[in-house]
């Protein structure tokens, strides 16, 4: 895992990563090959503030970085994890853009987390900081709308049928996390008893 230094292009791949599994690693990789960036940072949530994660920020943070091991055009960011209170995507970037001046960000995201777009903090801001590319998967249109439509790049994949929440309902149920999460993720939930409890 390399740190973006001086990428001119850098993806940014936001995400509760409640676990990261496979399939984010290879929304990663196809977008990073597809625009020819020159890095992908992950940015795991610190408060996912629409979602019901019981997982720590740490820990998300901790699974991030073993799956990136051995990655070298990929890393992971605590810019969302360090600030306090909700995350909000328009604060990410602004951190980001702070940090890498003279960087072109490309903020990347599946088709469900965009259709909820408009409900984010200053969502029509976040074209002013970053292009955003809609990784579209389920074969149905996207609606882009028209506060973003300029700057909105949409990518077509047939990506891997994994989801986070498929995981952790497999280690509920007692079964094996093989082919969905690197074996480094798998032996991190193992350790620290990640997604067992039913409460
Ligand atoms: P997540 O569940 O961890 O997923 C991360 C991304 O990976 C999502 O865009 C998801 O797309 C995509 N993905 C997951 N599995 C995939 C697969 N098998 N193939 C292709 N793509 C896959 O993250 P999240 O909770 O949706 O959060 C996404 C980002 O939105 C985060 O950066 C979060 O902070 C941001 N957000 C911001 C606000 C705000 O107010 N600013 C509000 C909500 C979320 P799908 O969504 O299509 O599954």
């Amino acid at each position: 895992m390399t740190d973006p230094g001086h990428s001119s292009r850098i993806g940014v791949f936001g995400g509760t990563f409640d676990p990261p599994q496979n399939g984010h690693l290879a929304v990663a990789q196809a977008v990073l090959e597809r625009l020819e960036l020159d890095h992908v940072l992950f940015v795991p949530a610190g408060d996912p503030w629409q979602k019901n994660v019981k997982t720590p920020a740490i820990d998300r943070f901790a699974m991030v970085e073993i799956a990136l091991l051995g990655q070298e055009r990929m890393s992971v960011s605590s810019v969302d994890i360090e600030r306090q209170g909700p995350t909000y995507t328009i604060d990410t970037l602004t951190d980001l853009a702070n940090l890498y001046p003279s960087a072109e960000l490309f903020f990347i995201l599946g088709d469900d987390a965009f259709s909820g777009i408009t409900s984010w903090k200053n969502y029509e801001q976040l074209t002013q900081l970053a292009t955003i590319v809609v990784v579209s998967r389920h074969g149905t249109p996207v609606e882009v709308p028209t506060k973003l439509s300029p700057s909105v790049n949409l990518l077509e994949m047939s990506a891997l049928p994994i989801s986070s929440t498929q995981c952790r309902d497999r280690i509920k149920e007692g079964h094996s996390l093989e082919g969905l999460v690197p074996a480094g993720v798998a032996e991190y939930i193992e350790k620290k008893n990640l997604y067992r409890r039913t409460t």
